[in-house]
């Protein structure tokens, strides 16, 4: 019980990308890029390991980022004539590129980091893709027409990648869906019925993580907009617990979500964020396991499993390894106080 884990990036070693950056440009040309990919992607699952957790990651060392790491495999995107576009609701601008014909998967997206991240660990394996909303607001449509008919395009590409990386043996397939928190309504609309698109025919555990963002300044100043209670999960949650996804992780630590809202989760696993990738302040493993306290009032610890709030790309590596460790330590804590 209160397995833990990650929402899904790590920061990459400066080696392979500038660190402190999102979209941090690689640091090595053509075929010593992936190479440096790999030994990234081998040093976290070591971390993890080390640390102490339940179920590891690849800490999407292989993608530059999160939503446009899967969009460079799929023809019909033009990614030479990048248009300036606001996201996230006008959140923040983005340089993104155009949908120009009918979308197809080139081949594997995934699949070499999924191999390595299996061969590498005998722990239970995750693996993270962009869910089809946030996908369609970060890119712009010359082709569609029509953002909800683009987007079950994606979900049928992403159903084919979620397919392939069970036959590799991945374990947990999670859909990145921060715009969930953006566009309550799309969520109730058609957000839901495109994730079932996405987990058609899986069996491996599916996933959709829902959160307000990478600790950027842009989403720090956004939040400041939010009020004294962020009351987002409760228009998605309902649907979520009526949905056919089995885990739903979320935002919490240092955030104003009121933690009563994950009772209305019922039925299903969460992942509880534990550790807040806006801060460099390295919780301490008391504060961690407050959090998790907290969320069993609400979650039986079976179905409780301790993460991160979001990705922590843009973080000093030293400050994510401490807080994975921190993570780890604050759920040991109140393992063991259930035990006794
Ligand atoms: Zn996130």
């Amino acid at each position: 019980m209160l397995k833990t884990t990650i929402a899904g990036s790590l920061p990459k070693p400066f080696w392979l990308a500038q660190p402190e950056m999102l979209w941090a440009p690689w640091q090595q040309p053509g075929e010593k890029l992936a190479e440096a990919k790999r030994d990234a992607t081998l040093l976290w699952i070591k971390e993890q390991e080390q640390a102490g957790l339940d179920i590891v990651g690849d800490g999407e060392q292989s993608r530059q980022h999160f939503v446009h790491g899967f969009l460079e495999r799929i023809e019909g995107i033009d990614f030479q004539n990048k248009v300036k576009m606001g996201i996230r609701n006008n959140r923040y601008e983005a340089d993104v590129p155009t949908v120009v014909g009918k979308l197809k998967r080139k081949g594997s997206v995934h699949g070499t980091e999924a191999k390595i991240l299996r061969a590498a660990t005998g722990l239970r394996t995750k693996f993270t893709l962009p869910g089809p909303m946030t996908i369609v607001d970060t890119i712009a449509d010359q082709h569609y027409g029509d953002r909800v008919k683009m987007a079950f395009a994606f979900a049928e590409l992403l159903n084919q990648e979620a397919r392939e990386l069970q036959a590799i043996g991945i374990d947990v397939v999670q859909f990145d869906e921060p715009a969930f928190n953006v566009y309550m309504d799309q969520v109730r609309e058609w957000g839901i019925d495109a994730l079932h698109k996405c987990i058609e025919g899986l069996t491996c555990t599916t996933a959709v993580h829902i959160c307000y963002g990478y600790g950027i300044k842009a989403n720090n100043d956004w939040k400041q907009t939010l009020g004294g209670e962020w009351r987002q999960y409760q228009d998605t949650f309902p649907h979520l617990a009526r949905s056919r996804i089995d885990q739903i992780s979320l935002e919490c630590a240092n955030s104003k979500v009121p933690i009563d809202l994950i009772g209305l989760l019922k039925g299903k696993d969460v992942l509880v964020g534990c550790i807040d990738v806006a801060s460099d302040q390295v919780e301490s493993k008391e504060q961690v396991a407050a959090t998790i306290r907290k969320a069993m009032e609400f979650v039986d610890p079976e179905k409780l499993y301790p993460c991160t709030n979001c990705g922590m790309a843009p973080m000093r590596r030293d400050i994510a390894r401490a807080k994975l460790h921190a993570l780890e330590q604050g759920a040991h804590l109140v393992r063991e106080e259930l035990r006794k």
